[in-house]
């Protein structure tokens, strides 16, 4: 198998078919042998059912249907412990991430890098107080983490299956993948693209599962937190101490 593309869906009814015969145009035109692995998380819409009817039609396609909503980073992580390319690719399935461009990231291995991924030159679609937010969390996390996490980019990506063993074997709770493949190494570029709305439907990231995946990237990857708690407790020992 020369290409696995994992696709995370959370009520994505309206966004199956289309990706698709997107994605099923793209692996054609490689002539590569590959399979669609999605996964369903939980979803509480048609998602799972019109999954099914493209598994049973199409060899190519395969799925996990996860017991309830795990959440995105773990949805993923299901896909990479079940697929067996020696490349793989994550993408999103509201087509946000432009599956045409998966031509030029597998090109770019050829060069001889292990993980290729895809850079947001622009958003479109997203509210301000989205692309605030991303844009200030991702450069507060660059600033304060050892490891350096590429800015403004986020799982759309290729990997090769080096690193997809590796991340099968890193025992993380909370997921943060773009920091850990960050972490992991080999030869790493990125392909920049424009960010595409969302073909149809909503998203499934309010800020409540923002801001709990914005906390993971930061305690996971830096202790700041942590020495700022205990800072903290020297100071208010001391102001007792002198009272
Ligand atoms: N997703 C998921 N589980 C969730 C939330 C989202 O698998 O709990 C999937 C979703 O179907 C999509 C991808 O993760 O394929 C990115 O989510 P979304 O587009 O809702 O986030 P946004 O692009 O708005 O940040
Ligand atoms: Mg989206």
């Amino acid at each position: 198998m020369d290409i696995s593309v994992i696709i995370p869906t959370y009520n994505e009814e309206a966004n199956i078919n289309m990706l698709y015969e997107r994605l099923t145009g793209v692996m054609q035109q490689m002539a590569l042998k590959y399979e669609l692995i999605f996964v369903n998380d939980g979803s509480k819409d048609k998602t799972i059912s019109l999954i099914k009817a493209l598994a049973d039609q199409h060899e190519q396609v395969r799925f996990i249907d996860l017991s309830r909503n795990f959440g995105h980073q773990i949805a993923v992580s299901a896909g990479l412990d079940y697929s067996v390319g020696d490349a793989v690719v994550i993408i999103d399935a509201d087509l946000q991430d432009p599956p045409e461009l998966i031509i030029d990231m597998y090109k770019k291995m050829d060069e001889g890098f292990q993980v290729v991924y895809a850079k947001r030159k622009s958003r479109k679609g997203e509210s301000f107080f989205k692309l605030w937010t991303a844009k200030v969390f991702y450069r507060i996390l660059s600033k304060i983490t050892s490891v350096s996490i590429p800015v403004d980019t986020g799982d759309f990506r290729i990997i090769d299956r080096k690193v997809v063993d590796v991340l099968n074997s890193m025992p993380e709770k909370h997921k943060f993948l773009r920091g850990q493949i960050a972490w992991i190494g080999f030869n790493q570029t990125y392909i920049e693209y424009e960010r595409q709305e969302r073909f149809a439907g909503e998203t499934g990231y309010p800020f409540s599962k923002m801001l709990k995946f914005a906390l993971d990237g930061i305690t996971a990857f830096s202790d700041l937190p942590l020495k700022l708690v205990t800072y903290f407790g020297f100071i208010v020992s001391f102001i007792s101490f002198l009272l």
